[in-house]
């Protein structure tokens, strides 16, 4: 846990899911308040990749550090570790019947067994960050999906994370939408969170990544700074890959 290391440390990760092999041997490194952004082809491994980060998945052979922390390591307290890191996926998974300050104090409650006046006023302070303190007594059905999506984001925030996962965060979102979501994500980048983020909002990458990772076939084909990968791209399947989406 040295100061200026690395938040995340993969390396070598294989997974094989059956007969499948799914990653092929991926290094990723990610600094202290660096943002990371993993674009690829569909079925490329990356939701993988970042499931294994968390041990949503067990890697098949490869090590994984996070914060300091053997996440693979069979002594490791998993749950404990899984709170330095955030996730936040396409789906945002709230509790229907409980409202967004609801939902949030659950987390702080459940995972780090807060009281219920010190979990109150993080849940507000983390809801406040994504801009929704007025929406704090709202169930999810009476939020748009842009907002519904920055509570999940304020309750991965509220525990106060070392690292944020993001998995396709805007995918589900209608387009009017998007650029709340990002905003925030901004945010939270601009204020040192380290992240790694998996979009196809390229605009955001070009804004925000200080390094763009392609993934194909369960292995990382090339890196580098947004302009260097958009503008330049050194392999084919990169360049394929980019001129479709773009
Ligand atoms: P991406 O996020 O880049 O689209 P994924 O990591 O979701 O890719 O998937 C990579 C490959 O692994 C795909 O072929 C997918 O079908 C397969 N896969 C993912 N999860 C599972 C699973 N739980 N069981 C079997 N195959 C899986
Ligand atoms: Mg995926």
């Amino acid at each position: 846990m040295t100061a200026h290391g690395p938040i995340v440390e993969a390396r070598a990760i294989h997974k094989h899911f059956g007969h499948l092999h799914v990653l092929k041997g991926v290094d990723l490194t990610v600094a202290e308040k660096e943002l990371v952004f993993l674009i690829g082809p569909s079925g490329s491994g990356k939701s993988t990749l970042l499931r294994c980060l968390n041990r949503l998945e067990d890697p098949t052979s490869g090590t994984v550090t996070v914060d300091g922390i053997d996440m693979l390591d069979p002594k490791t307290d998993i749950n404990k570790a899984r709170q330095r890191i955030g996730m936040v996926f396409q789906s945002f998974n709230l509790y229907p019947h409980m409202t967004a300050l609801g939902n949030v104090m659950l987390a702080l409650r459940k995972v780090l067994g807060m009281g219920r006046a010190e979990a109150e006023a993080k849940a507000k302070a983390a809801l406040d960050r994504v801009h929704l303190a007025d929406r704090a007594d709202h169930y999810p059905l009476q939020l748009s999906g842009g907002q519904q999506q920055r509570v999940a984001i304020a309750r991965a925030i509220a525990l106060e994370p070392r690292v944020m996962l993001f998995d396709e965060p805007t995918s589900a979102l209608d387009p009017e939408l998007v650029g709340g979501v990002l905003a925030v994500m901004r945010e939270l980048r601009e204020d040192g969170m380290t992240m790694v983020v998996v979009s196809h909002e390229m605009g955001f990458a070009k804004a925000a990544a200080d390094r763009v990772v392609f993934m194909a076939d369960g292995a990382i084909v090339e890196e580098g700074k947004p302009a260097e990968i958009f503008a330049n791209p050194q392999h084919a399947r990169t360049r394929a890959f980019i001129s479709q989406i773009e």
